[in-house]
C-alpha cells in the first residue's frame, strides 16, 4: 500500500495535507512533517487545519506555514492523516478531492481513493516516517521533531498499551535524526495556559468515582469564566485516569449547543473504542471519543451504564 501512496504522490504536483478537526499531537506533527516531506520531493504542499494549530504545538517546525481554513484550497490530491472519515476533518470540498487516506485507527475506514490504514503502529507519524524513507527524503532535525512529538503524544509519552520495542526503535531513529526529547516534552507538558490549569482544578473539584470508573466534566460557563479554549480541555481526562484503582476515565465537555464531547481513556483492561463506536464515535482501545446529547446527568448515566455493561473489573464499591 505504501508503494501505491508513493506512486500517487509522484504522479501529482499540488497537495493539501490535513487531519481531523480539534487536532491532537499526532494529527499536527504528522501533517507538518508530511507537508515538508512533500516539499522536499519537489511538490507544492499546503498544510490546512480547520481549527488552526493549537497553542502547545505552535513551537513545532513549519507550524507558522500551516493555514487555518474551513475550505480546501485547489489541489491535485489531499493527504488526509490520522482521520477516520472526511466528516471529521470538517473541511468543505474534501469529498470532491482525490484522497490519500493514511491512518492507524482500528476504526479507520477505506473512504479514500488510496487507503493506507495500519492499526499496528502507535501513531500515524510512523507511517509518514516510512513514506519519507521510501521516497528517499532525508529526515532532518525539523521533520524528526514533528514526527517525534507526534509519536510521544499518541503513545501518552510512551506509556500507552501497545508501546513496544519497535516504538522505541522509531523514537530512537528520530532522536538520532535530531529530535530533542526533553525539548519536545517541555513544549507539550510544561506549556499549559493558566486557564487550562484553572479549568483542571474546577473539573477535579467534582470528580466522580464508581468502582473502577472515574469521570469529570467541564461546562461552557466554567470555560468562559477561566477564559479557556476548546484546546485547553485536551488531556484533562488523564488526571481522572491517574488513580491507582481506576481502569477507565471519562471526560465530558459541554458544547455550545448543549451536547457533550466525551473522551474515554483506559489502562488496557477495557476496550473503550467499542463503547465509543456504540455512540457513533471511534478511536483506539485505550483512547477514544464521541459526542452525545445532554443534559449532563443523562449523558453521564448513558455512558456509565454502557461501561458498566462492559467487563470492567468490579472489585470496588461506589464512592
Ligand atoms: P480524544 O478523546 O482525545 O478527543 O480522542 C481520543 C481518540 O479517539 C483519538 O484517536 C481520536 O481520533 C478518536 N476520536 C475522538 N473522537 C472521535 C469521534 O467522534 N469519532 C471517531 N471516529 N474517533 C474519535
Amino acid at each position: 500500500m505504501l508503494d501505491q501512496v508513493l506512486k500517487a504522490i509522484r504522479a501529482r504536483q499540488r497537495f493539501v495535507v490535513t487531519s481531523h478537526a480539534r487536532p491532537d499531537g499526532d494529527g499536527i506533527g504528522s501533517a507538518l512533517a508530511c507537508g515538508q516531506i512533500l516539499r522536499e520531493m519537489g511538490k507544492n504542499a499546503d498544510v490546512v487545519i480547520y481549527d488552526g494549530i493549537p497553542r502547545i504545538y505552535q513551537n513545532l517546525p513549519f507550524a507558522d506555514r500551516a493555514i487555518q481554513s474551513h475550505t480546501v484550497p485547489a489541489n491535485d490530491a489531499v493527504v488526509l492523516l490520522e482521520c477516520d472519515s472526511t466528516r471529521r476533518a470538517l473541511l468543505q470540498g474534501l469529498d470532491q478531492c482525490f484522497l490519500i487516506n493514511i491512518d492507524h485507527h482500528v476504526s479507520g475506514r477505506t473512504f479514500g481513493h488510496i487507503n493506507w490504514i495500519d492499526p499496528t503502529v502507535m501513531a500515524t507519524a510512523e507511517l509518514v516516517y516510512r513514506l519519507a524513507r521510501l521516497a528517499c527524503v532525508p529526515i532532518d532535525r525539523d521533520i524528526a521533531t514533528c514526527l517525534y512529538t507526534a509519536l510521544m503524544t499518541d503513545t501518552g509519552s510512551f506509556m500507552f498499551e501497545g508501546t513496544n520495542e519497535h516504538t522505541f526503535t522509531v523514537a530512537r531513529e528520530l532522536v538520532v535524526a535530531g529530535a530533542d526529547p526533553a525539548q519536545c516534552a517541555r513544549h507539550i507538558y510544561f506549556g499549559h495556559s493558566t486557564a487550562k490549569v484553572r479549568l483542571l482544578g474546577a473539573a477535579l473539584s467534582h470528580l466522580h468515582r464508581e468502582g473502577p470508573l472515574a469521570w469529570i466534566w467541564v461546562t461552557q460557563e466554567q470555560m468562559a469564566r477561566f477564559g479557556a479554549r476548546e484546546e485547553d480541555c485536551e488531556g484533562l481526562v488523564n488526571y481522572a485516569l491517574s488513580m491507582g484503582d481506576v481502569q477507565v476515565a471519562i471526560f465530558f465537555r459541554e458544547l455550545p449547543d448543549g451536547r457533550y464531547r466525551v473522551s474515554l481513556r483506559s489502562k488496557g483492561e477495557v476496550n473503550v473504542s467499542t463503547v465509543a463506536e456504540f455512540f457513533g464515535g471511534g478511536g483506539h482501545k485505550c483512547a477514544s471519543g464521541f459526542s452525545l446529547e445532554g443534559p449532563l446527568a443523562v449523558a453521564v448515566s448513558r455512558v456509565v451504564e454502557r461501561l458498566r455493561a462492559d467487563p470492567v473489573p468490579a472489585n470496588s464499591a461506589p464512592e
